[in-house]
């Protein structure tokens, strides 16, 4: 390992790190202080087509690497995250506002993310099956799809551009990056560094730094990549659905969208581990995940005794400074982000919300506010919230609260709590989601298990044998071993 990375002004495109081409630059901001952390020069089309030219040439020698070489190239990622850990750690609380717990959460989600990768050149299986054709063999191979594209949020940027990055490079294909304009260098610059450092190969992995609204119709439209996997908003994520699928280049396309995650807290519930569950799970990162807890629906029976202990938890989390070890709620991501949780903290007032919980909003930081008396009409319940807010709902029984957690155009995790394993699973099991954890917060993520969204959260799953299967195609190869007899 020598020194610490620098030179982020920088962006590794078609294999040489040099400034994008547009005559334009933009400045990253560290959230809590508005500090001008980089000003770097915006790609434009043109580095979009070196990027991913590039990328289609490299691939081919690439993916007929053997296995264990890129496995062994995903194991040296893996160390050299242990190495830079601070390092990380560090952007990761500078440029999103990330507090400590969370940079040390994200940092541990893209390094476990690394080493499921490592193990999955070796796990690529293909297959022999029968034939009703006399004489032949139908032998079906899994190969990398190419080059993917990949779009990134600036929420848990590493860890989220990580999750397509390492599976894809480690199945055989070449990647290009776009990551959010306010996350450039942890949501791909830095990731291309520590690839760099672990030994890929120049061209294999580009990232462009340019704005979504400029530059993304012609990343996903373009011609190379043979599938983009998108994270960020259902709004963004139809745009890219419809040109990806729709376009003059068809390809595949993951998305991995909003969510409305519902917070259930059954009559037989333990209550404080409810309570700290929801404030974990609302609060980690300003409520800026996309799991996170959106709506808290309590049985009505418990619902005073909830909200009481909810209240008394919420008010004591620290606001703050994201470097101090003791902060909870440090800064949300940018000053467009404040307006539009101000205006839902209005609303929800406007709209008959009972204010429990809130405090004074200083730059960036917004302190927890609390709603009761919350119904599933207004705004607060009905949308992603995405920032430090939360509304308590009254459930009449079981339920209505089942009605309640399935109300949203969302489905991407969601949590019940109860005293009742089988009661918690037979509930899980009436809830449209991807993800539904019983007696936990929503707020989950293993590198090994299936990690996605239904409804309007998105289209596919990451992680462990699902994103072999993302990451890979099938190619149906027949052997006529015996001379065919044709009709004619
Ligand atoms: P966003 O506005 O949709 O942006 C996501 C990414 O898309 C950014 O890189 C953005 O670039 C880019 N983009 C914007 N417009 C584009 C276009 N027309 N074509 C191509 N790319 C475009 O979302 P965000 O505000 O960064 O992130 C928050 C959202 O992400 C929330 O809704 C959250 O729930 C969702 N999310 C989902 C998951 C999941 O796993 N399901 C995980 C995390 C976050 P710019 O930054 O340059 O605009």
């Amino acid at each position: 390992m020598s020194g610490t990375y620098s030179d982020f002004y920088l962006q590794p495109i078609g294999g040489k790190w040099r400034e994008g081409s547009s005559e334009r630059t933009t400045e990253v901001l560290n959230p809590y202080d508005n500090r001008v952390l980089l000003t770097t020069r915006l790609a434009n089309r043109d580095d979009l087509d070196a990027a991913f030219t590039t990328a289609e040439q490299a691939q081919t020698e690439w993916a007929a690497t053997p296995p264990a070489e890129r496995a062994e190239l995903l194991q040296r990622v893996v160390a050299i995250f242990d190495a830079r850990k601070e390092e990380i750690i560090d952007w990761l609380i500078r440029e999103s506002g990330s507090t400590r717990l969370k940079a040390n959460i994200e940092w541990g989600a893209a390094r476990g993310i690394s080493r499921e990768a490592a193990s999955m050149p070796g796990r690529v299986h293909g297959m022999t099956m029968s034939s009703n054709v006399p004489g032949k063999e139908n032998r079906i191979y899994r190969k990398p799809l190419g080059v993917v594209g990949v779009i990134s949020p600036w929420n848990f940027p590493l860890h989220l551009s990580q999750r397509s990055i390492a599976p894809a490079l480690a199945l055989g294909n070449a990647v290009v990056v776009k990551p959010a304009s306010d996350t450039p260098v942890t949501g791909g610059l830095l990731l291309a560094k520590i690839f760099e450092e672990a030994g890929l190969p120049a061209g294999l992995l580009s990232v462009v730094v340019g704005a979504g609204s400029e530059i993304g119709d012609a990343f996903v439209e373009h011609r190379v990549p043979r599938m983009i996997s998108f994270t960020g908003s259902t709004q963004v994520g139809r745009g890219i659905g419809r040109i990806a699928s729709g376009g003059e280049h068809i390809k595949k396309v993951a998305l991995e969208l909003g969510g409305n995650s519902p917070f259930v807290v059954l009559d037989d519930a333990d209550l404080d581990q409810a309570v700290n569950a929801a404030a974990m799970g609302k609060f980690l990162h300003q409520g800026q995940i996309c799991m996170a807890v959106n709506r808290i629906i309590v049985d009505e029976s418990v619902y005073d005794d909830f909200v009481e202990r909810f209240v008394t938890k919420v008010k004591g989390l620290q606001v703050g400074d994201p470097n101090d070890m003791a902060t909870v709620v440090g800064p949300v991501i940018n000053a467009k982000q404040r307006e539009g949780l101000e205006e839902k903290i209005a609303t929800a007032k406007r709209e008959g919300a009972t204010v429990l919980v809130e405090g004074e909003i200083n730059g960036q930081l917004i302190p927890p506010h609390v709603f009761s008396d919350v119904t599933s009409d207004m705004e607060i319940s009905r949308e992603e919230i995405f920032g430090p807010l939360v509304g308590i709902q009254k459930a009449r029984n079981e339920a209505h609260a089942l009605e309640l957690a399935n109300g949203t155009e969302y489905g991407l995790s969601s949590s019940v709590f109860s005293g009742d394993i089988e009661r918690g699973m037979r509930f899980a099991q009436g809830i449209k989601a991807g993800m539904t954890h019983i007696n936990d917060m929503p707020v989950n993520d293993e590198a090994h298990v299936p990690f996605g969204g239904e409804k309007n959260s998105g289209l596919g799953r990451f992680n462990g044998d699902w994103a072999i299967e993302e990451f890979t195609t099938d190619h149906w190869i027949s052997v006529q071993q015996t001379p065919r007899r044709y009709p004619f």
